[in-house]
């Protein structure tokens, strides 16, 4: 059987093995996938020995996204853009590497939420790995604008300033901003900061939310429930990073194995799993 996995540190609460299995019994596919905990120093080494005992291709977490980068041989696009890489792939030729981070978000956003990105207004918050693999993808889908904003204003310049050619490419007005200094209404407000996962409140004031916008934060469970509520409370629609992790899931099993699986339907599962 074809074995995959994901591999990170920490890693034991990755969703992903249960997402893949049934994938696969979905779509007839035979593999295996499974967790790796890998040293802090030692992510070639998982890599190397894990493709070296029969291994097709991994995922890749916190915090190796960008050490993933640097090792894949043939690197996508995407992954060139974000400088960050979260689905490896082995073949004789080498290691291929693809960032599904950003796609599997858009396509939560307009698939799942129903919400399209062109022509729209977008607010990214946070210049992290997931703000790094999350704002090419919502470029592509050619909304008006987007502010790219962080605490760290040298990071979201920084950030910026790497996609601005394919921000011109598409039309799209992108520019960066510190967070407290964010200017204007957005229809869609992506929390991509780790500001849920430290417990600390939103970092944006609300006035950023058009009437009816959506505000996705990347996380999801307990830790994603401030932001949720957040959101209901000044008018917005609110949603979490769960679609997204399906969705980035699905991308990355359909560039393992060529086969898209049904990603809504298992999102719907997953979601009725995790309320049990
Ligand atoms: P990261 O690389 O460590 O980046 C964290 C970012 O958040 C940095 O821009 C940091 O700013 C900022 N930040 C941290 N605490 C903050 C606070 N209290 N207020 C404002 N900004 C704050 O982490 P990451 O990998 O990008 O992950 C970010 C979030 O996305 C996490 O919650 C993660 O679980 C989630 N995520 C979800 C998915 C999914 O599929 N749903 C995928 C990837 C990540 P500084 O640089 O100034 O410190």
């Amino acid at each position: 059987m074809d074995r995959y996995c994901v591999m990170g540190n920490p890693v034991e609460h990755s969703k992903s093995p249960w997402i893949h299995a049934r994938f696969a019994e979905l779509t007839g596919q035979r593999l295996e996938y499974g967790r790796q905990l890998v040293p802090l120093d030692g992510f070639a080494e998982g890599v190397r020995a894990f493709r070296a005992a029969g291994g097709k291709g991994c995922n890749v977490t916190v915090p190796f996204k960008f050490e993933a980068a640097r090792l894949a041989e043939f690197a996508s696009q995407r992954v060139r853009l974000a400088g960050a890489c979260n689905t490896l792939r082995f073949e004789a030729d080498g290691i291929h590497g693809e960032n599904t981070d950003g796609i599997g978000l858009v396509a939560d956003l307009q698939r799942n939420a129903g919400v399209s990105l062109g022509g729209r207004d977008l607010l990214l918050l946070g210049a992290g790995g997931a703000a790094a693999g999350g704002l090419g993808p919502p470029l592509e889908a050619r909304p008006r604008r987007i502010v790219g904003a962080s605490r760290t204003l040298d990071k979201a310049q920084a950030l910026v300033q790497s996609h601005a050619m394919l921000a011109n490419d598409t039309y799209a007005d992108l520019q960066p901003s510190a967070l407290h200094a964010v200017r204007g209404r957005f229809d869609v407000v992506i929390n991509a900061t780790a500001s849920s996962m430290a417990g600390a409140a939103v970092p944006v004031e609300a006035s950023v939310l058009k009437p009816g916008a959506l505000a996705c934060d990347l996380m999801y469970g307990p830790a994603a429930e401030g932001f949720l509520l957040w959101a209901r409370e000044h008018g917005a629609t609110g949603r979490d990073g769960l679609g997204m992790v399906v969705e980035q899931a699905a991308e990355a099993f359909q560039f393992w194995r060529g086969v898209r699986p049904p990603s809504a339907q298992v999102l719907a599962e997953l979601r009725r799993e995790l309320a049990k």
